[in-house]
Parts: structure tokens; C-alpha cells; sequence
């Protein structure tokens, strides 16, 4: 690896090293080891692409324990013992035609209520037939 790149604070020049660091969410703290470009003469990082979504998938990891939601692979596993589609899941269990697919994809979070139906259902999937019998009315 050859590629030189200059701190954009100091111009000192910036190599690649994998370091100590933390990930925070509310008072709970994980360690890792975080690669990137760090700047010889002064405390600049810079991260690539690649090199943040260390971070990323970190960070949501622990959002998932702290808040007690499901991960993407969870939510992705329980829909399909459920047998359902993501199209379908949103509108048996709720949330709309996209919401699977956002989840799925780790675009947005499932809610508290959702991870808890979601883990009812992995528990019993025998109950979307109450859901089923209690459907909307409407197309
Ligand atoms: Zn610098």
C-alpha cells in the first residue's frame, strides 16, 4: 500500500494504523479496534468508507442489546418462518408495504412493540392466526 494522503489539518502525512477506540451509546461503551488513515503530527482520523462501518455495525449491535429490539438478521428470520414476504408482513403485522424491507436493510429500526410481536410470533407462530382473524377490513 503506497497511497500517501496528507492530514488536511496539519499537512503532516497520514498512515494507516488500526487503533484503540469506543463505541457510546447512552452509558454503555464497547471496545474497538478502529482501522483508518491517522495523521502523524496531530489527532486526525480519517475513516473510509469501509473503515466506519466497523463502527456502524458496532453501534447498532449495541442499540439492538440496550433498547431490547431485534437485529435485521432477527427480523429477517422470524419473517420467514412466518412464511411471509417483506410486502406481506407489513401488511399483516403492521407498519406498511416497505417497513420489512427497511428493516431488513438496517434503513430504520423497529419499534419496541414491533420486536415484541416479532419475538411472540417467533415463540408461537400458530398466533398470526389471531392477527389474521383480526385483519382490516378494508383492501
Ligand atoms: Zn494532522
Amino acid at each position: 500500500m503506497s497511497e500517501i494522503i496528507k492530514c488536511h489539518a496539519c499537512g503532516a502525512d497520514m498512515s494507516r494504523d488500526v487503533r484503540p477506540d469506543e463505541v457510546i451509546y447512552k452509558a454503555h461503551i464497547v471496545s474497538i479496534e478502529q482501522p483508518g488513515w491517522y495523521c502523524e503530527g496531530c489527532d486526525e482520523v480519517v475513516l473510509s468508507a469501509e473503515d466506519a462501518q466497523i463502527a456502524d455495525e458496532v453501534f447498532i449491535r449495541l442499540r439492538v442489546e440496550v433498547e431490547g429490539l431485534l437485529s435485521r438478521q432477527e427480523i429477517a428470520r422470524i419473517r420467514e418462518k412466518l412464511n411471509l414476504s417483506q410486502r406481506q408482513a407489513g401488511a399483516e403485522l403492521g407498519g406498511g408495504p416497505r417497513a420489512f424491507y427497511k428493516y431488513e436493510s438496517g434503513i430504520s429500526w423497529v419499534s419496541r412493540p414491533m420486536a415484541n410481536l416479532l419475538r411472540l410470533l417467533d415463540h408461537d407462530p400458530s398466533a398470526l392466526e389471531i392477527i389474521r382473524a383480526n385483519a382490516p377490513r378494508h383492501p
